[in-house]
């Protein structure tokens, strides 16, 4: 029998958590998240609920309820964190936690296969990456549930990465893989690793970057290197795009 994984998308219109500038809104965040981890764990054989799929608030309790009435076997909601109540900026705090209610309960194993999944995928975490929390819908769900804080909306650097496509493309993928790796079913390799340049290969990374020819992801780590798959093999397609690409930037310099 499938085993059912109940997404909790946090918040909705109701509870409009936002970043200092507005420009990103958690629930909506929230919402969108499940909607792409859904159907990458379908492709798995997983049941799949959310707890909302549209932009309304349901009560905590409801949302732990909805799980329990259903008989999930893993409750995991989505959520991105923030810091300090003067809602300003705060850059120094970034990266990805998880929540569990207790650190020495099932859903310690499921937030570990958790965090396992988004190392891998290069995301960086906070601090003790795992922590114990008292929140309704960690206490009130009869099955392992986590809660996952991706990245923090009071971090410039973490709202632009929360903002892209491509990123929350790589969030996704590495939540589904953290479910499958939790219940022992295969999973995918991220579709965007990233890797460090090699050591004497970094002056032409940092180059590159700052003439606009390697497109990174920030600098999720903080090592003053652009996240990027540096050691993906080279197609000639690729290498001369890359040239053509450079040549027209030096004419249009000229
Ligand atoms: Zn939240």
């Amino acid at each position: 029998m499938s085993k059912k994984i109940c997404l909790d998308p946090g918040h909705g219109t109701q509870e409009m958590n936002r970043s200092p500038d507005s420009t990103y809104i958690e629930h909506e965040f929230a919402l969108d998240m499940a909607k792409r981890i859904r159907p990458l764990l379908e492709k798995r054989g997983f049941d799949v609920k959310l707890t909302r799929e549209d932009a309304s608030t349901p009560a905590l309790s409801t949302r732990a309820s909805i799980a329990n009435v259903w008989g999930a076997d893993l409750f995991v909601s989505l959520h991105t964190n923030a810091v300090g109540g003067g809602g300003g900026w705060n850059d120094d705090v970034r990266g990805w936690t998880a929540w569990v209610y207790r650190l020495n309960g099932e859903a310690r194993r499921a937030a570990d296969a958790l965090l396992e999944t988004a190392k891998a995928a290069g995301i960086h975490t906070f601090s003790a990456e795992i922590y114990p929390g008292n929140f309704t819908v960690l206490a009130n769900t009869t099955m392992p549930a986590v809660l996952i804080e991706y990245l923090f909306h009071t971090s410039q650097a973490d709202v632009a990465l929360l903002k892209d496509s491509d990123y929350r493309k790589r969030l996704a993928l590495a939540t589904a893989n953290g479910i499958c790796r939790y219940f022992g079913v295969a999973y995918e390799e991220p579709e965007v690793e990233v890797s460090a340049p090699s050591r004497w290969a970094q002056e032409a990374a940092q180059w590159a970057i700052g003439n606009g020819i390697a497109k990174g992801y920030g600098d999720p780590d903080g090592d003053g290197l652009v996240e990027y798959n540096w050691q993906t093999p080279m197609t000639f397609e690729r290498m001369v795009t890359l040239l053509y690409q450079y040549d027209q930037r030096r004419r249009a310099e000229e």
